[in-house]
């Protein structure tokens, strides 16, 4: 068997955004993911579906588990063939214990990659709207660990070499050492007014600053009870954040929404959110796949061997658009065969499915749901004529009821089906639990009742209320309707059933929640 090969790689301060390509890289590549809470659970969507994934974190019934465990877990894997990323926050090289994971490696003779990352040292600052230098307050910096017990502290610290040094100072793992840092550096002789900033979580959900100077900080962070993990920043470039502080102004900053959607179909709410600046939890809660049934088969089968007999092909999702695509290129069956029939697509996003196809919609309704297409369907499908429908195996009955009472010759097609998705996260609950989620968006009935379905299988025995007090958004009133049915209180529906409408209505919603 070949050995393996390790990269070591920093994730960034949290936002799942901030690592490198060639981190991700290497996350997309890797069989085994090993990772801690500092490397943003979020990241783990894009390990692939089969990695195995090894927690070395805390949890509640078991210790850290020791870094020399964690070289050694490095070791063995590779040695078993393995291609392996150790996940680590921020830069691996900045208090990263890097070096011991990389020597071990050496010495086994396993291959390895530090790929860098993002340390929390400069991007938490910045985030906070105070970059570590400046050209008039600070021309360098050094980042200092506040991590040992005060006596060591003075070992590996030279206060005065580092107090009277021009530049900022940033130091890690210090909130519990806020008063003997402050203490030590007036004492060195840094003016006791200089400004400190400790900006918590930084690049997350829950960044939160707070600003005082060497003097008052300690009293300050004690009276906030602000905890870890933070940075603190020491020195003028500091006064910076009162005109530079910019997350803080994004319209859905601090608010960490769960997105319940198809893994293939989450992309563009999640674009839209972050745009706004809310945090974003992918929760795949729906798989679609193709059907294998024989029955199932044979019907497509029979329906595309008669392309040229339909007068209309109606569509009512993107899915349904791509998965009529896939069947068609399966089955070998030339678009042009549907020479005869017309195309219609239940709402713009349906009909920018179509379009990216090279079929320009002929039918496209006002309103975004199955009653808006069928009033405009009403005048323009004749008694007599046939009608394709190409859909999931969960659509609702309305349309194909309402075309045959209309004398239409309706063929529907389950070219999807749609599946509760496994849940791999182990997150979640304690994340509910805890308040972290802020927001779910619901873009389905299914979305609903798989997410109620899913928490029930993640060990929440009472997941309704496990969710009260989160602001419920719905994408329309078929979705809210379930919602509704299933005991949630809805907070927000847009206007038009879209996803546009559904982040301008949660926008909407959480200024009047903040009151400007
Ligand atoms: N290698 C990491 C640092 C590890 S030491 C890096 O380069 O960022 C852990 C300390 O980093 C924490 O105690 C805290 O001081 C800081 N830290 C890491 N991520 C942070 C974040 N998102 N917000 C605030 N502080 C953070």
């Amino acid at each position: 068997m070949t050995t393996g090969k390790v990269y070591l790689v920093g994730a960034g301060p949290g936002d799942p955004k901030l690592i490198t390509i060639r981190g991700l890289e290497a996350l997309q590549r890797s069989e085994v993911v090993v990772f801690d809470r500092l490397a943003g659970p979020q990241l783990l969507n894009h390990a692939r579906p089969d990695a195995e994934r090894i927690y070395v974190g805390k949890l509640p019934d078991r210790h850290t588990m020791k870094q020399e465990e964690i070289n050694q877990l490095l070791v063995n894997l590779a040695l078993q063939g393995k291609t392996v990323i150790r996940l680590k926050g921020g830069d691996p090289t900045v208090f990263g214990r890097v070096g011991e994971e990389a020597d071990l490696l050496r010495q086994n003779g396993i291959d390895f990659e530090i790929v860098p990352g993002i340390t929390s040292a400069i991007s938490v600052p910045a985030y906070a709207g105070i970059p570590v230098t400046h050209r008039d307050y600070a021309s360098s910096f050094s980042v200092i660990t506040g991590h040992e017990s005060p006596d060591k502290l003075d070992l590996s610290i030279h206060w005065d070499k580092v107090t009277n040094a021009t530049g900022t100072l940033v130091f890690l793992m210090g909130v519990a050492k806020i008063g003997y840092i402050s203490e030590q550096l007036v004492k060195h002789g840094r003016s006791p007014s200089t400004p400190v900033a400790l900006v918590q979580w930084g690049t997350r959900a829950e960044q939160r600053t707070l600003v005082g100077t060497l003097e008052d900080i300690e009293a300050k962070v004690r009276e906030a009870n602000f905890k870890p993990p933070a940075v603190i920043i020491v020195g003028d470039v500091v006064r910076q954040r009162e005109t530079l502080a910019w997350v803080e102004k994004k319209p859905l900053f601090g608010q960490r929404v769960l997105v319940t959607r198809a893994r293939s179909q989450a992309s563009e709410l999640v674009a839209m959110l972050d745009d706004q600046g809310a945090e974003t939890y992918e929760f795949p809660v729906i798989e679609t796949r193709l059907p294998d049934s024989p029955e199932g088969v044979q019907a497509i089968q029979r329906a595309l061997e008669v392309a040229d007999s339909f007068d209309w092909v109606i569509l009512t999702s993107v899915n349904g658009v791509d998965y009529f695509f896939r069947w068609l290129d399966r089955e070998a069956v030339d678009i042009r065969r549907f020479h005869s029939a017309k195309f219609a697509a239940v709402g713009p996003k349906t009909a920018e499915a179509l379009a990216h196809r090279g079929i320009r919609a002929d039918l496209l309704p006002e309103s975004y749901q199955a009653e808006g297409l069928l009033d405009r369907l009403n005048g323009l499908v004749k008694p007599g004529q046939k009608a394709l429908l190409p859909r999931g195996d969960l659509a609702r009955e309305l349309l194909p009821k309402a075309l045959k009472e209309h004398g239409v010759e309706a063929v529907e097609i389950d070219v999807y089906e749609t599946a509760l998705a496994a849940p791999r996260d182990m997150w979640l609950a304690e994340m509910l639990a805890s308040k972290e989620i802020h927001v779910i968006t619901f873009t389905s009935s299914s979305t609903v009742v798989n997410l109620l379905e899913a928490l029930k299988q993640i060990g929440i025995a009472d997941p309704v209320a496990a969710l009260n007090g989160i602001d419920i958004v719905c994408i329309g009133p078929v979705t809210a309707k379930t919602a509704e049915q299933h005991g949630l209180r809805v907070a927000v529906m847009p206007q038009h059933a879209t996803i546009d409408g559904m982040v301008t209505a949660l926008v909407e919603h959480r200024r009047n929640k903040r009151g400007d």
